[in-house]
Parts: structure tokens; C-alpha cells; sequence
């Protein structure tokens, strides 16, 4: 057993504050990490919260993490003391059900085990994710990190970044195809890079005009400020897909009718409350779908992470100390983060 730091909230309305427990021995299979870098997932402050009204207290968050690997065990073929390594949302999964054989973990059909607030398979010990000194995963829910990235703007892609490349692969954005992104976070700006890559023409909705200009430097061929109606109505039936990443119950029929025949929303925002159900006509007369989505499997985030490092893209992040984190999380609630908090896991080993 090790020796973690780390922070966590106790209960839903406590702050995070630090936190000492032990991580596991190392399994035949396992790989013990230093934690350097963590992003700030919305979801950990929605878990932390207990907006989803599941979560196991005392919650250490974290599933956006990169860190050096400090030892293995005794089977572990993939990976190397010193290697440069990421974790995302999954630490394992049954794989053994259809959506596992198929490389889909997170829909593993006896449930996927989260980076925290999951059980652990063999002893159900709540998992505990990145926000702490230290981490040990199984190889297999292991990725590599492209050496030319910096490690710090890696972190996000391990959730933001595989979030929305997973729909965007789905559903077909590259040349020739109109998609659009709602929300300008960290899961949206990386929705931005990653179609303009894919080749798509890329259109940005956000609710922040002081966002207008970072937004086209981030990739955006045009952007459209959603609470405005004409803005809107200039693109009527017209994409082919819009991936939607706000965090906040909204009125979903104004993106429908933005979709041309055949055209898909697909929602990746998980909000506390539900969105209202959208105008079903809205959907039948032009045979639109209304779809979601969650993070991506294994094979897939190491896909993605391979096409950042070909395409040289990171995310958009702002470094802050362990200590920092409750007021980033009432900053990340007005919107107020370009495009990401990261944690300099330093600042808990001092
Ligand atoms: P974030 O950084 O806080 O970004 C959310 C963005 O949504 C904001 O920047 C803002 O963009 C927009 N927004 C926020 N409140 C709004 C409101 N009331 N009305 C309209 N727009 C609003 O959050 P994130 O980390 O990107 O996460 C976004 C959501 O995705 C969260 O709910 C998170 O839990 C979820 N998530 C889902 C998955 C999945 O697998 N499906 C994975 C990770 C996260 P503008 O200022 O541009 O309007
Ligand atoms: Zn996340
Ligand atoms: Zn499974």
C-alpha cells in the first residue's frame, strides 16, 4: 500500500479538502503512476455535488489525468518505469460482454468501473481518481502519450478531448459536412479543434459574446450567439450535425431546426435537471435524430490521442495549485475558464 495525498468532498455541501489514503498493492497487471497533471472536468464538480444523486462520500474526482509511471507489476507488457502515460474516465470493465468485445467499454453492458466513484471489480473498494499524488490502474485502461504534446494540455483530452471526438467520429464530421458545437467549456472548445482538424465546416454556438474571437483562433469557421434569434434563424435546416456540451437544463428545439434533413443533435452535457422534451414534429417532419453520447472506449481514446499528437493539438488550459480548486469550480459555473483548469499535482507533493 501507498501513501496518496489528495482532496476530496466529504459531503455535498463541504468544499474539498485534503485527503490521505492508501492506494492498492500492485496486481500482476497493474501500473503505479505519479500523478503530474489533472484536468477539471464539469462532471467532477456535478459528482462532488452529488448533482447525479449517486455518489459514494468521500469523492476524490479526477478522471483527466497524466503522470509518469513509477513501477509495475510482475505482467504488465505495455508500458515502462519513466513512460509518459494517461488515464480517462475507466479503470476496467467486465470484457467480456458484447460492448466490450467491441471495444465500447463505457457502454459495458455489467458496467464500466469510473476513475472515482466506481467499485473496484475484485475487492468493490470505491475507486479514487486524480486529484491525489499517485495512481494505480490496471495496463489495459493505460494510454500513451504522444511525446510531442505538452503533458499538461494532454490532460483534458483523456474526457474533454475523447468526449467529442467520439461523436464526431460517429457521425461522419469531415469535408463537406456542416457541424455545429454547442458551448464554448472545455468540452466544446475541444469540439472545435477536433472538427476543424476532421476537415468539417465548424460553427460555435455560445451564449458568451466576449467568446466570438477565441473561438474562430480555436478553429470556428463562424460563430453564432444563440440567445439571438436571428443570428439562429440564418441557419435553418443546414447541419448535418450539432454535438451539444452545455451543463445546464435549456430549450432544445432551437438547435433541432437548425438540422437539415437526417440531421443528428447528440448530447453530451449531463445536466442536474433534464432538458424539456423537444417538439416531436420538429423531429418527424425531417426525419431528425436526437442522440447522446458518452466519452469513448480504450481503442478509441488512444486513437484520439494519436490524431492530437499528428495534428499538434492540445487544450486550452489554465495551470492551477491543488489548493485552488474550490474557486475553480465557482469560476467554472460562470463560464469563467479558458478552456480548462489543470492541476499541477506539484503543489500536493510540497
Ligand atoms: P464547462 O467547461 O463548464 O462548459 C460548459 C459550457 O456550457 C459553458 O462554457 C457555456 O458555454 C455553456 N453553458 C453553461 N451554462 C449554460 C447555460 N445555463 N445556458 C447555456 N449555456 C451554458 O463544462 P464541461 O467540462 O465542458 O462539461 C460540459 C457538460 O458535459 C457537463 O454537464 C459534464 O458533466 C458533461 N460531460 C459529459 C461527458 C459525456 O461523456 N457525455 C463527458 C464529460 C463531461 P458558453 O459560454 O459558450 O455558452
Ligand atoms: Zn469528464
Ligand atoms: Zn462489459
Amino acid at each position: 500500500m501507498t501513501t496518496t495525498y489528495a482532496y476530496a468532498a466529504t459531503d455535498a455541501q463541504s468544499k474539498l479538502a485534503p485527503f490521505e489514503f492508501q492506494r492498492r498493492d500492485l496486481r500482476e497487471h497493474d501500473v503505479q503512476m505519479e500523478v503530474l497533471f489533472c484536468g477539471v472536468c464539469h462532471s467532477d464538480l456535478h459528482q462532488a455535488r452529488n448533482e447525479w444523486k449517486n455518489t459514494i462520500f468521500p469523492v476524490v474526482p479526477g478522471h483527466e489525468i497524466v503522470g509518469r509511471v513509477t513501477n509495475v507489476g510482475s505482467q504488465v507488457t505495455k508500458y515502462k518505469v519513466g513512460q509518459l502515460v494517461g488515464v480517462g474516465c475507466l479503470v476496467d470493465s467486465c470484457r467480456t460482454c458484447p460492448s466490450c468485445q467491441e471495444g465500447l467499454e463505457q457502454y459495458c453492458e455489467n458496467g464500466f468501473v469510473g476513475t472515482y466513484n466506481g467499485n473496484d471489480r475484485q475487492t468493490g473498494a470505491v475507486t479514487y481518481g486524480g486529484y491525489s499524488t499517485q495512481l494505480v490502474v490496471d495496463e489495459d485502461f493505460v494510454l500513451r502519450v504522444p511525446e510531442n504534446l505538452d503533458p499538461a494540455g494532454v490532460a483534458p483530452l483523456l474526457c474533454a478531448g475523447i468526449t467529442l471526438y467520439s461523436p464526431l467520429r460517429t457521425w461522419g464530421a469531415g469535408p463537406g459536412k456542416k457541424v455545429g458545437i454547442v458551448g464554448l467549456g472545455g468540452l466544446g472548445h475541444m469540439g472545435v479543434k477536433l472538427a476543424h482538424a476532421m476537415g468539417a465546416h465548424v460553427v460555435l454556438f455560445t451564449t458568451s459574446a466576449s467568446k466570438i474571437e477565441d473561438a474562430k483562433r480555436l478553429g470556428a469557421d463562424e460563430v453564432v450567439i444563440s440567445k439571438n434569434p436571428a443570428e439562429m434563424e440564418a441557419h435553418v435546416n443546414s447541419f448535418d450535425l450539432i454535438v451539444n456540451t452545455v451543463a445546464a437544463q435549456h430549450d432544445l428545439n432551437p438547435f433541432i431546426n437548425l438540422l437539415k434533413r437526417d440531421g443528428t443533435l447528440t448530447l453530451v452535457g449531463a445536466p442536474e435537471h433534464d432538458h424539456p422534451s423537444p417538439q416531436v414534429f420538429n423531429l418527424i417532419m425531417k426525419r431528425r435524430r436526437l442522440a447522446g453520447s458518452l466519452i469513448g472506449g480504450i481503442a478509441e481514446t488512444q486513437e484520439m490521442l494519436d490524431f492530437c499528437g499528428k495534428h499538434g493539438i492540445t487544450s486550452d488550459i489554465e495551470m492551477i495549485q491543488m489548493q485552488q480548486i474550490n474557486e475553480a469550480y465557482e469560476r467554472m459555473l460562470k463560464s469563467d475558464v479558458k478552456y480548462r483548469f489543470v492541476i499541477d499535482l506539484d503543489s500536493l507533493r510540497k
